[in-house]
């Protein structure tokens, strides 16, 4: 692969991930962002003395970030500092009434004690489990690139599927080991992050309450968007030029290869493409008709994971009640789950997410301040307007006033909202979405849409559409398998 033209198209964690893993292999790559700045929904904004981080929030998995690095013998610290937060988060069912969730894990046992007698040794059976997926999923099954079943078939592997739970749902897990109602909806909220309802979540995906509880929820020191300083840093290292503000429009193919990648003022030469530019967009928006992997009927037919209307707001004051996560779970998710996933609409009593990195981290807003990041998710390919987001802007401030039971509203300085047109416009976003593809059993591993182009011996499709899925950790995973995959497939050859 010396000397081998790259082109990636996005520098999502993705892009990133996959342009680093194939400059070290000794390819010549280059990354093609459409915005001004790399990171795509990772990204980051300063405004009146405040930083925002524009997406994630979460920092879990910090094993994946340290393999990551590892991988190019480097460490995490070479490029951030990592703090564990304790408590990890609130989650506040009420005035007064907070869950508040510790980082020991004495402690937390302790806290679902008080909830169910005997859960504390419940959880214990419920985590020997998810760690056991944990470990399986995360270090074996992610990798797999899902381009065939037969990378399934060992006869150990499906033993451990089975024992890994992909075919029953978490819904029903973790009503086998607890009958609260408020540990079962802590247990559940992970599943959030995954797109998609519980009932239809494989219980696989307790592995995400092993990272929660056991592995912890982290931070980087002047927020997230350090994760991509990093990532862009140690690209850079190994080669990886970055030219932003470069959309790509198409893909010139000859045969069975994309050529060229052609953006607005420029034409670059490739031997190898790889999108990480949301999938729906490359597939139908930047390939020839008939180098698409998918129609339109297959887009519209598959399950994507929620969009979200976000608020980032720079707030005159200290809020006494907020820690850096906060999770206001005062109303049933039932009802708004179904806005999301069954009968897509605004939701009437909606659940919602609140940040504050100014709670951890001085640098994020000017002293005697607070920065704050609200989200709420809500059905893709809803109507977006000034209009709408106004109204949930006011229910939000009403029902955290209330909670919180301070003033609010009359400190916010800075305001700045964001929803589906943001990530349309941003993004090329499929119907808005926020994280891609919902995590479903029908949309798992080879049920996936493919990570390698059907008609195009060079094309690559990386992110959160494809292998393995929504999230972080997962999303610079799956640069890393089209990254081996590329340098399988032309060893081959
Ligand atoms: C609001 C929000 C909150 C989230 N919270 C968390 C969290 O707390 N923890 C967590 O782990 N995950 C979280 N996620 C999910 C996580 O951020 C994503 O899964 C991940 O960032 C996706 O990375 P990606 O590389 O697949 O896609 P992206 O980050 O979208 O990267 C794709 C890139 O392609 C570029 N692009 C698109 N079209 C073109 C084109 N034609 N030409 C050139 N470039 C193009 C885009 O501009 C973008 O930069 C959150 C996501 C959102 C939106």
């Amino acid at each position: 692969m010396a000397n081998k033209k790259v082109v990636v198209i996005g520098s999502g964690f993705a892009g990133l991930s996959t342009a680093t893993y194939l400059a070290n292999e000794g390819c010549d790559v280059t990354v093609l962002e459409k915005n001004k700045d790399l990171g795509g929904r990772a990204r980051q904004f300063k405004a009146e003395g405040f930083t925002f981080d524009m997406g994630p929030s979460w920092y879990w998995m910090p094993d994946v970030f340290e393999k990551y690095f590892e991988t190019f013998g480097k460490k995490v610290t070479d490029y951030y500092e990592l703090q564990r937060l304790d408590p990890s988060y609130h989650v506040l069912f009420g005035k007064y009434d907070i869950l508040k969730v510790p980082a020991n894990m004495q402690e937390f046992k302790n806290m679902l004690e008080e909830l169910e007698p005997g859960s504390g040794e419940q959880l214990d059976k419920f985590l020997a489990q998810a760690a056991y997926k944990y470990e399986k999923g995360i270090n074996d099954l992610v990798y797999k690139p899902g381009r065939s079943l037969t990378e399934f078939m060992s006869v150990k592997l499906l033993f451990d599927m089975v024992r890994m739970d992909i075919f029953s749902s978490i819904y029903s897990h973790v009503r086998k080991f607890f009958k609260n109602d408020r540990i079962i909806r802590l247990m559940e909220f992970p599943i959030l992050f995954l797109g998609a309802l519980p009932e239809n979540t494989p219980a696989l995906y307790s592995l995400m309450n092993y990272a929660d509880i056991s592995l912890g929820t982290w931070y980087p020191k002047g927020g997230m968007h350090k994760i991509v300083e990093g990532m862009v840093k140690l690209a850079e290292e190994k080669g990886v030029k970055f030219i932003s503000d470069q959309e790509v429009l198409s893909v010139d193919c000859e045969g069975n290869l994309a050529k060229r990648v052609i953006t607005k003022t420029e034409t670059y030469e490739a031997d190898v493409v790889v999108s990480s530019a949301d999938y729906e967009h490359t597939d139908q928006k930047i390939l020839p008709e008939n180098f698409r992997n998918y129609n339109s009927k297959y887009w519209e037919s598959r399950t994507m994971a929620p969009s979200s209307l976000i608020f980032y707001l720079g707030i005159d004051k200290r809020i006494e009640g907020l820690v850096h996560h906060n999770l206001f779970f005062d109303h049933d998710f039932g009802p708004h789950a179904q806005e999301i996933y069954e009968t897509p609409k605004w939701p009437n009593e909606p659940l919602f997410y609140v940040s504050a990195p100014s709670k951890t981290d001085d640098s994020v807003a000017p002293e005697g301040k607070e920065n704050i990041f609200i989200l709420m998710p809500v059905a893709p390919g809803l109507e977006d307007n000034e209009e709408i987001r106004e109204k949930y802007f006011d229910l939000i401030m009403n029902r955290m006033e209330k909670i919180l039971g301070e003033d609010i509203k009359k400190y916010v300085t800075y305001k700045r909202s964001y929803a589906h047109n943001d990530f349309i416009n941003d993004y090329h976003s499929f119907k808005g979405n926020a994280y891609g593809l919902a995590n479903t059993l029908k949309q798992t591993a080879i049920l996936k849409p493919a990570l390698k182009n059907k008609k195009l011996k060079n094309f690559y499709y990386a992110g959160q559409l494809t292998v393995p899925g929504p999230g972080v950790p997962p999303s610079l995973i799956s640069g890393q398998v089209v990254g081996k995959e590329v340098m399988k497939d032309f060893n081959k050859n």
